[in-house]
């Protein structure tokens, strides 16, 4: 159903349609933003009661003055570093002024800009459309830069919206909103900056938990769980003291927290994508639905909640200078997300076994599977780590063929062996004094209570890295951060005191990223990545697996004349090693059919860390702070 204020709007604007003319076709430049405030309050009502259809209604005003106008969707959405607001989603977009239709037209240039000319005496544009939004029966993760427009021209921290919401029936919600009242399904928030709209989402569900992990303490911070079942929005005892463990070990780490209350969104769900996205105040969270339910699900996914949590700190308060821009509108330049991300995975893994949530033996076998992934990019050859960060808006990353080559994201993973590196090494020039938790106090540890970015230059990191250890820090980051070649230019693991080995048996995190993923890797012996159909995810470039043709996207149908499974391969790679007989596979490539053979007799290869030289840094990089 839809709301009765809506379509009553909806008829007076198609009566009176066409009342004005069509603004000119227009590819104009368009006005810089300015740190001022925009006159007058814009108010913005939800409606996701027609949400089981997946539409949710969305009206608007803006207040405005008479002439050429310019609203813009949000466009470069923060976290996600990348122009990916979700435009095509917004239908049945319809203007209106005092009540009669004002055309609008796109611009030509800038698709996510649209040009208005406001007629005299109207002093405000009610804007209405749907958002056509993805099925999830159970809950709603809502973004609201997928359903609120702005005025161009203004700082959105300086543009001050009134949000209200109407919830389909019965559902709960949380959002680091701040509720200024609520009448049954129907919620008004207090007024926000549209830049703290867009950083607070709403989660709204049917089955719903909220867990206090901060009791006892002045500034709040929660749980909040909805998703596909009742049972999977419970957390254990256990879990929960782990989680509350996060919380003072981070507090402990940084010195200082960046927001008056902190909201955990968390979805757990087999029908919605499985990401994490940073806000100031609160996370959306959304991961399998058997996360609380199964250990293995909850061990695979362990750093997701940390890392998001960090973000508050790293990334949201601190910010690279050239990534904060006034609005969505402007670019975001990604060259530093290697600080942003890459540090936020390293101190998400040093505060997953900080807190419990993972031992440190779970956190070192974590480091294996990374080091060893990052060791087999042969994609280090064309492409730097650093290039990895710069290019990140235009990559796909949804598409994972010959990763190894294309690099992707590696800024994540790379860039926590990068940090590994560097606090090993103030670790060890200081001769155990000071370490990269110092860095941590000095850039992120102050302001305490404030969610005002702070914007920093690389300048700026190597600064404070060398108040914590004097050094050569600009060498030693961009040594790693330009390179190009076939080794890999971090040596954490090693300055922690262990080394990288292979050998025929998983480790248990091994063996749970396989059941989770679905996804049996074989990156290190044959060269290829092979998910439960048969389907080859990856492929080493130029492994001896790709030069017979076994390339991403093909379907191994059998191995050796029997079926495909994990299994079968795994037994016909272990019995190779004591025969001269090439492994042979029966590949299909759409609707063609091939045999290939691959002379490998080199047994399966996974990796682990060992003890090597010197103290074990790793394991005093996992202890918790007192
Ligand atoms: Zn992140």
């Amino acid at each position: 159903m839809r709301h009765p204020l809506r379509r009553a709007t909806l008829a007076a604007a198609v009566a009176s349609a066409m009342a004005f003319s069509a603004p000119q076709a227009r590819a104009a430049d368009l006005p810089v933003a300015v740190d001022q405030p925009y006159p007058g309050n814009l108010t913005l009502h939800v409606d996701l009661s027609d949400a089981s259809r997946h539409l949710y209604h969305v009206r608007e005003s803006i207040p405005v003055k008479a002439g050429h106008a310019i609203l813009y969707y949000p466009k470069w959405i923060p976290g996600v570093h990348a122009p990916s607001g979700p435009l095509s989603n917004v239908a049945g977009f319809i203007v209106t002024g005092n009540g009669k239709r004002i055309p609008w037209r796109r611009d030509l240039k800038e698709m996510y800009a649209f040009h208005v000319d406001v007629p005299e005496g109207v002093d405000k544009l009610d804007l209405s459309f749907d958002y056509l939004a993805p099925a999830t029966p159970d809950y709603i993760p809502l973004s609201f830069n997928e359903v609120a427009f702005y005025p161009a021209g203004h700082y959105t921290s300086r543009i001050t919206i009134e949000p209200t919401l109407k919830l389909p029936t019965g559902w709960k919600f949380a959002s680091a909103l701040e509720t200024a009242s609520q009448s049954g399904d129907e919620v008004s928030f207090r007024p926000v900056s549209f830049e703290n709209l867009v950083d607070s989402p709403v989660m709204t569900g049917k089955h719903f938990t909220r867990i206090d992990l901060a009791p006892g303490q002045s500034t709040q911070v929660h749980l909040n769980i909805t998703g596909d079942t009742a049972a999977g929005v419970k957390a254990t005892e256990e879990q929960i003291a782990k989680q509350r463990a996060l919380v003072v070990q981070a507090n402990k780490l940084f010195g200082a927290h960046h927001y008056d209350h902190y909201d955990f969104l968390l979805v757990t769900s087999d029908h919605t994508g499985h990401f994490g996205l940073e806000h100031h105040q609160s996370s959306d969270d959304r991961l399998f639905a058997n996360f609380l339910t199964d250990p293995d699900a909850n061990a695979a996914a362990g750093t997701l909640l940390p890392h998001e949590y960090i973000h508050s700190w790293n990334g949201k308060f601190r910010r690279p200078a050239d990534l904060w821009t006034p609005s969505f509108a402007e670019p975001m330049q990604d060259d530093l997300l290697w600080v942003y991300e890459g540090m936020t995975d390293y101190w998400a893994g040093v505060l997953t076994a900080r807190s419990g949530i993972w031992t440190t033996a779970q956190w070192r076998d974590s480091l294996a599977a990374i080091a060893a992934d990052m060791s087999a990019r042969t994609g280090r050859e064309w492409r730097s780590l650093q290039d990895t960060a710069d290019g990140i808006p235009l990559s796909s990353r949804g598409s994972t063929g010959w990763a190894n080559l294309r690099r992707g994201a590696d800024y994540y993973p790379e860039g926590q062996l990068l940090w590994l590196d560097v606090d090993t090494k103030i670790r060890d020039l200081s001769g155990g004094k000071h370490s990269l938790d110092e860095f941590a106090r000095a850039f992120f540890g102050t302001d305490n209570g404030s969610y005002v970015p702070k914007t920093y230059t690389f300048d700026d990191v190597i600064a404070t890295l060398n108040a914590v250890q004097p050094y050569d820090w600009a060498t030693f980051l961009r040594t790693r951060l330009e390179y190009t070649g076939d080794t890999l230019p971090e040596h954490g693991i090693e300055g922690g005191g262990w080394k990288l080995v292979y050998d025929e048996t998983p480790t248990p995190f091994a063996k749970t990223a396989e059941k989770i993923r679905k996804t049996v890797n074989f990156a290190y012996s044959l060269g290829i990545q092979v998910d439960d159909k048969g389907v080859v995810t990856d492929s080493q470039w130029e492994g001896i697996a790709a030069k017979a043709g076994l390339v991403p996207g093909v379907t191994i149908v059998a191995v050796n004349g029997k079926d495909y499974s994990a299994q079968v391969l795994k037994d016909a790679v272990t019995a190779a090693k004591s025969t001269t007989t090439p492994i042979e596979f029966l590949v299909k490539n759409i609707d063609d059919y091939q045999t290939m053979k691959v002379d490998y007799h080199g047994g399966l290869k996974y990796p682990h860390l060992v003890r090597g030289e010197g103290k074990d840094l790793i394991g005093a990089i996992a202890m918790p702070k007192k």
